[in-house]
């Protein structure tokens, strides 16, 4: 049985219009040994015989037979089976990968040793064989015609293919050459069918066993002119061995990844600006997923229930404390505004800090520096890691922080990693209650102070306004302090005119306010207190601790020498403890909510009816609230419009990298065609291409973690970034794979769907 056997053949191009026969009715038939020459004029068919023989151009009649099997229902996989399994081609125009080495061409051919030290081995061999050892590292494009055309040899023995095609592979070579290769060819080949197309028969003669003479597409002559070559030994039994498609496409991703430098960048500036792109959408998008997040009316915290009076009178604190241990609760709260209010402290550089209370620990000691709070003056932080620069990483940096015009020392801080979460402030529930009583007086819309002055036995009377009123720690109990130029001057001036005069100074200070609270309930109240005159103390409260700057009522860090001479001329310092005093007193008259405190939600849950049977309204803080349907509706518009927003930048990314990345193809269509004409399995190449892409995405992606590693270190800007959780940078990772392997499949499609001889041509135009 023939090895290879055409029979009435035929192959007609059709193109424009016009139809050309490439070949007609050729029945020839070849076996192992024979070294044909093929040769006719130029368009007589000869590059047509060989490219139906070897698969890379489809014949519309009559039958190959290739060991006896029919071919003419094979379909494209078919064909590079075979390819891969019988046929090696050599080109005129040599067609090696130029951008590979010698080595990695001829390991291209060996992909079928699965122990890459062996195929090393075998390579190796080869390249001595064809007289290469010199360019082993040499890129193809910096080897001369023939070294190339050797490269093709050694890549053709790789194979180890029964049939060798060769069409015209000394045509552009000069004679020397030429003999050189054909020598090296015949030899090489003598176990095989070799079939060479020449136009000069001469230089072959002396080894061709057949001449084939084609004309006009028909076979014309076919002269055997010697014996068929006898094969040294027995010819080598094509070893099937069974490499994995898989380990091969990463070898080769590698290596084209590798080859193609420039080009590799390229793509990875590509996939990181994609990257960028996803990774700053989705970081501005997750805020808007908060949108989804559940509404509490209240901060939640495990166990607290919120009470209020059904009839709406206020709750007295021995009404408090009776009803916390009528009703079994833990603790409870009375002035509880600021648990729910929350504020805002802008001092802290760019973060800002929510003042909370909580009776939980929630810290352990090993993820925190310092201790609790435990004097009223102490406070505790719960800080994002963003803050750790300004607070300090294994001790304390900043000792005293204010909050409500007060001083806190900083006793103790944690750290937690999610930069968009609030801070929280955990104090001592003494500080806690002055921050409150603070809050509540000093920010009341209307706060009054008036220092009035009497001289006895006379009708003057001085008044002057204060603007500020600062409360400190460190005053003696129930004192007051006033720090003013103008009174100064002033008891001075009285002073100096009867020097026994004793001036009765009076000061009164009056709060009014207007609240909503909570349970919707409004309340407008005014207040005034006289302050004793044997309250004032000469004992300067100083500056806070740790530091000469203190917050004006503008929320703005002032120097304490400023304060006292421009425009914060005058103010009035009170002791905390009186200034708790006043505020819980303001706070009574109005404040109609207190907070109880149980061991769990569960327990909070089984106290709810019983405080409604005692005439309360109670909620469990983590209770969800349903906001009215017109806030829903925007805010699921909000929502939507954020996801078509990502969508659209998503889809933005994949446009972009799709053209930029199949501008970029072009240089490896030919390096594709040659590996397909190779008979390098599609799926390897295929593989290939996607490792290619893979590994250009493998850096822009680690470029973007070490980017929103640095943000989220960096304060200013991770306060500017929503923190993005693992779960998130995959997402991001599925979404640059899933665009990845999208672009890179519409590429795979692109180069594979011509036949391999259009696109060499177009290869060899690139
Ligand atoms: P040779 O290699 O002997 O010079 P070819 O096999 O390349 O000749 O060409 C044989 C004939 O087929 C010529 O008439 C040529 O014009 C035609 N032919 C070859 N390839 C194509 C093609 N892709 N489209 C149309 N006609 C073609
Ligand atoms: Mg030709």
């Amino acid at each position: 049985m023939a090895l290879l056997k055409l029979k009435d053949i035929g192959k007609i191009y059709v193109s424009e219009g016009n139809v050309a026969v490439g070949i007609r009715g050729v029945n020839l038939s070849f076996d192992r040994g024979e070294f044909v020459a093929v040769t006719g004029k130029s368009g007589s068919g000869k590059s047509t015989l060989l490219n139906v023989i070897s698969g890379m151009d489809s014949y519309e009649e009559g039958e190959l037979f290739i060991e006896g099997q029919t071919t003419s229902h094979y379909l494209q996989p078919d064909w590079e089976n075979y390819r891969q399994q019988y046929i090696s081609f050599i080109f005129q125009d040599y067609n090696i990968i130029e951008s590979f080495t010698v080595l990695q061409n001829v390991e291209l051919a060996l992909m079928h040793i699965a122990d890459p030290r062996q195929r090393r081995r075998r390579a190796m061999e080869l390249i001595e064989r064809v007289g290469l050892k010199a360019h082993v590292r040499h890129k193809g494009s910096r080897l001369s015609g023939g070294q190339k055309q050797r490269t093709v040899i050694a890549r053709a023995l790789a194979k180890d293919s029964p049939i060798i095609l060769a069409d015209e592979p000394t045509g552009n070579l000069d004679s020397a050459t030429s003999k050189e290769i054909i020598d090296l060819l015949q030899e090489v080949s003598r176990d095989k069918l070799l079939i060479m197309v020449t136009h000069n028969f001469d230089q072959v003669e002396h080894c061709a066993t057949r001449h084939v003479r084609i004309y006009d597409g028909a076979v014309e002559a076919d002269t055997v002119i010697a014996q068929p070559r006898k094969p040294e030994g027995a010819p080598a039994p094509q070893v099937e061995k069974k490499t994995s498609a898989v380990k091969n496409g990463i070898t080769l991703g590698l290596s084209i990844f590798k080859s193609r430098p420039r080009l590799s960048i390229f793509l990875c500036l590509l996939m990181l600006v994609g990257n960028l792109g996803i990774f700053f959408m989705t970081s501005a998008v997750s805020e808007a997923g908060s949108l989804f997040e559940d509404t509490t009316m209240f901060t939640p915290y495990e166990g607290r229930v919120v009470i209020t009076k059904q009839n709406g009178e206020v709750i007295s604190q021995e009404e408090l404390t009776d009803l916390t241990s009528k009703i079994g609760a833990t603790s409870n709260l009375h002035y509880d505004l600021l648990l729910d209010q929350g504020r805002y402290s802008s001092y802290f550089d760019g973060f800002f800090v929510r003042l909370e209370y909580t009776n939980v620990n929630s810290f352990s000691e090993s993820d925190m520096i310092g201790r609790f709070p435990e004097a009223a003056d102490e406070v505790f932080l719960s800080l994002p890691l963003g803050c750790q620069t300004y607070f300090g990483k294994d001790e304390i940096l900043i000792d005293t922080i204010t909050l409500e015009r007060l001083p806190f020392r900083v006793v103790g801080i944690h750290y937690f990693i999610d930069n968009n979460q609030l801070g929280q402030v955990l104090f001592h529930p003494d500080g806690f209650r002055i921050a409150t009583a603070a809050y509540s007086l000093l920010n009341s819309s209307n706060l009054n102070v008036n220092v009035e002055v009497k001289v006895p036995d006379s009708n003057r009377n001085m008044t002057f306004s204060f603007r500020d009123v600062y409360p400190f720690f460190n005053m003696p109990e129930r004192s007051v302090y006033i720090a003013s130029k103008e009174y100064d001057e002033a008891i001075r001036e009285l002073k100096r005119k009867d020097p026994n005069v004793t001036p009765v100074t009076e000061i009164g200070l009056s709060a009014s306010f207007h609240r909503y609270d909570n349970y919707g309930v409004s309340s407008s109240k005014s207040h005034s207190w006289v302050i004793p005159a044997d309250y004032l103390t000469d004992k300067d409260p100083g500056t806070p601790a740790g530091s000469n700057r203190f917050m004006s009522y503008t929320d703005t860090m002032v120097d304490i020498d400023i304060a006292y001479t421009e425009i914060y001329d005058s103010y009035l310092a009170i002791s905390a403890d009186y200034l708790l005093e006043l505020g819980e007193e303001f706070l009574a008259m109005s404040y109609r909510q207190a907070s109880l405190f149980f061991a769990d939600d569960k327990v909070a849950e089984n106290a709810i009816e019983e405080l409604r049977s005692l005439g309360y309204i109670a909620v469990i803080s983590s209770e969800v609230y349903t906001p009215d349907p017109m806030e829903t509706i925007l805010d699921t518009l909000e929502a939507l419009m954020m996801a078509f927003l990502w969508v659209t930048a998503i889809v933005f990314i994949a446009f972009f990298i799709n053209l930029c990345s199949s501008r970029s193809l072009s240089a490896f269509k030919g390096d594709m065609a040659i590996m397909r004409s190779m008979g390098i399995p599609v799926k390897v190449i295929r593989i290939g291409m996607y490792v290619r892409m893979l590994l250009s995405l493998i850096p822009a992606y680690l470029l973007v973690t070490a980017l929103s590693v640095y943000i989220f270190h960096t304060p200013h800007l991770n306060a500017q970034f929503s923190y993005l959780y693992p779960w998130q940078h995959a997402l991001i990772f599925l979404g640059m794979l899933l665009l990845t392997a999208r672009v890179t499949h519409k590429q795979i499609k692109k180069l594979f769907h011509q036949s391999v001889k259009k696109a060499l041509k177009g290869g060899a135009e690139a």
